[in-house]
């Protein structure tokens, strides 16, 4: 996907491959949009999470075909950032899984 940094124009491209990451993360996250990095400034370039799963309607099945032991240390990853920030901005009311 070609995106055209909104601080310095830069035209750049996020590959398929972080793009498939980018939705997991915001699925996993709850999130709307997805930041992605200009190369030249290295700001954030906000692109809507819809944007994304258009471009990628099957990236969940792209997700398991990139490998099922890379997808799982991938999201084992993103809960993990997910239970820091809700750690550390609320309390979880109660843990489902508790070990
Ligand atoms: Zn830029």
């Amino acid at each position: 996907m070609n995106l055209r940094c909104m601080y310095c124009q830069t035209m750049f491209a996020i590959g398929r491959e972080e793009m498939i990451v980018a939705l997991q993360t915001m699925d996993a996250e709850n999130l709307s949009h997805y930041d992605a990095h200009c190369p030249k400034c290295r700001r954030a370039n906000r692109v809507e999470r819809k944007k994304l799963e258009l471009a990628n309607p099957n990236w969940q099945e792209t997700l398991k075909e990139m490998g099922k032991e890379a997808a799982k240390a991938e999201k084992a990853e993103a809960v993990e950032n997910k239970e820091d920030k809700a750690a550390s901005s609320k309390k979880p009311a109660a843990k489902a899984k508790e070990k």
